[in-house]
């Protein structure tokens, strides 16, 4: 194990522009994740990752058992889907998430006796996790479980597992990148699973890294994080897994920023991690990776943070797919009376939603709640050509001329400034003093090019 301190990084720990917005994190870092009661029934849509649909093997009236499949994904960006809980299929359905996106979903009534408290506790996150154990696989066999578990990313971009860890003859890969940034304000799930589980993130790491041949293995985390780290490097004793210590700024957990600070590698402009030898997943992915292959066990649960001055008691909690986000803001005490604006997800990238009734997906890293106070209410007026939003973007995209461009419906303007590579990270808006919502007309610029395209 090697403690690799900024300076000693290729990448000297940091990438150009960013921001350092108030973290907040001090709200729920110290709250040691507790185990949600089984709801009477879970939501679970289709759709749980990047890509396609999965489909569903079950009808109204089946009695299901916690960890069964429920959905398969036939195609190749498409993952599998089980029931977390024991209970009987309701109906079929249609439900909503916090994206706007309306997606067929199977409902589960709760039935008979659950894994809950400490036991389910353990299941999921408790140790033993055996690191010397991936020599005995094959690395397809690693991807095949991957795939059988239904893993996506869960640090928010949901995509599916196995196709990043699959063995891929065309693209060699030198470096299995762990994420354990998590600069996203607020959000501190994975902060806890790095203080609470490490044993079973650096057993996911050696199986992933075996499974795509990766020769070196490293794990990203801020420097905001030192018990995380010190829990990982001890953890991680004896193996061959290094821990790069990061300078914090915020959005070091994208792929490409975080490739860039510890590798000084630059991923090329619609290019994926793969261009440079790089497979990336973050750290709770590890832990799912753990659970399904040395456990074989499905992904069926997560660890959330639900957060905020609007939530009476934030917590992190490890939740069924497929609770509601009022279950589990009711879990947390409620909201409070000055809350105004409910997030999936941390207020830089996350979907501000009102119906509580939408369930957590595989992708839902967090609930977080504003209250009054923390939502700007400025008025948008015209842009005064500072150019703060250029100085911020991560991406060396202009910013204004993007949000022009989809305002205006000027889709060759749009692909002419390279709109697709935008990640949507909200550092422009975040800076602009002109209070343009810059982040949001570019999510829509980026959604009609994907329409025209159709
Ligand atoms: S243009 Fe996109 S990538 Fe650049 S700062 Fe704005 S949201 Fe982030
Ligand atoms: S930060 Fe706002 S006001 Fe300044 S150039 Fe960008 S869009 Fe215009």
């Amino acid at each position: 194990m090697e403690l690799l301190q900024s300076k000693d990084l290729p990448g000297k720990g940091s990438f150009s522009h960013g921001i350092h917005p108030p973290d907040n994190k001090s709200l729920s870092r110290d709250a040691a994740i507790e185990v949600v009661p089984t709801p009477k029934r879970v939501v679970l849509p289709l759709l749980q990752n990047i890509g396609v649909p999965s489909k569903s093997i079950v009808q109204p009236k089946k009695q299901v058992v916690a960890g069964e499949a429920i959905g398969v994904g036939e195609a190749f960006i498409s993952t599998n889907l089980h029931s977390p809980i024991n209970g009987v299929v309701e109906n079929t359905g249609v439900c909503t998430l916090p994206n706007g996106r309306h997606l067929p979903a199977i409902y589960i009534k709760a039935e008979g006796e659950q894994l809950s408290g400490q036991a389910l506790y353990e299941d999921v996150l408790g140790g033993p996790w055996p690191k010397d154990c991936p020599a005995i696989y094959y690395p397809s066999t690693i991807s095949k479980a991957i795939h059988e578990a239904g893993i996506v990313g869960l640090g928010g971009a949901a995509f599916p597992t196995h196709v990043k860890v699959r063995p891929d003859d065309t693209k060699m890969i030198d470096t299995l990148m762990i994420n354990g940034c998590e600069c996203e304000p607020y959000l501190t799930n994975d902060y806890r699973v790095m203080l609470e589980a490490p044993g079973a993130i650096i057993a996911g790491a050696l199986h992933g890294a075996r499974a795509v041949s990766a020769r070196e293995i490293i794990i990203g985390v801020e420097d905001n994080k030192p018990a995380a780290i010190e829990r990982l490097k001890k953890e991680a004793e004896g193996t061959v897994i290094k821990i790069a210590v990061l300078k914090t700024k915020y959005p070091q957990g994208s792929e490409k920023q975080l490739i860039k600070a510890v590798l000084g590698l630059e991923v090329p402009l619609g290019g994926l991690p793969s261009d440079v030898g790089v497979a990336m997943s973050n750290v709770g992915t590890m832990a799912a990776i753990a659970r399904g292959v040395i456990r074989e066990k499905p992904l069926t649960h997560r660890v959330i943070t639900v957060t905020g001055r609007g939530v009476s008691n934030p917590k992190n909690l490890l939740v069924p797919i497929g609770l509601s986000m009022q279950d589990a803001i009711d879990y947390c005490g409620g909201l409070t009376k000055d809350a105004a604006r409910i997030i999936a997800g941390g207020p830089m990238m996350g979907f501000a939603f009102s119906n509580l009734s939408m369930p957590v997906t595989k992708g839902t890293s967090g609930i977080t709640v504003l209250t009054h106070d923390d939502v700007r209410k400025e008025n948008e007026t015209s842009c005064v050509r500072c150019g703060r939003c250029v100085d911020v973007c991560p991406m060396q995209l202009v910013p204004t001329k993007l949000a022009m461009a989809s305002r205006h419906g000027n889709l060759s303007l749009a692909h002419q400034y390279n709109i697709m590579a935008c990640f949507e990270c909200g550092c422009c808006t975040y800076v602009c003093p002109a209070h343009i919502k810059l982040v949001q007309l570019i999510r829509m610029g980026k959604a009609m090019v994907v329409a025209s395209r159709k």
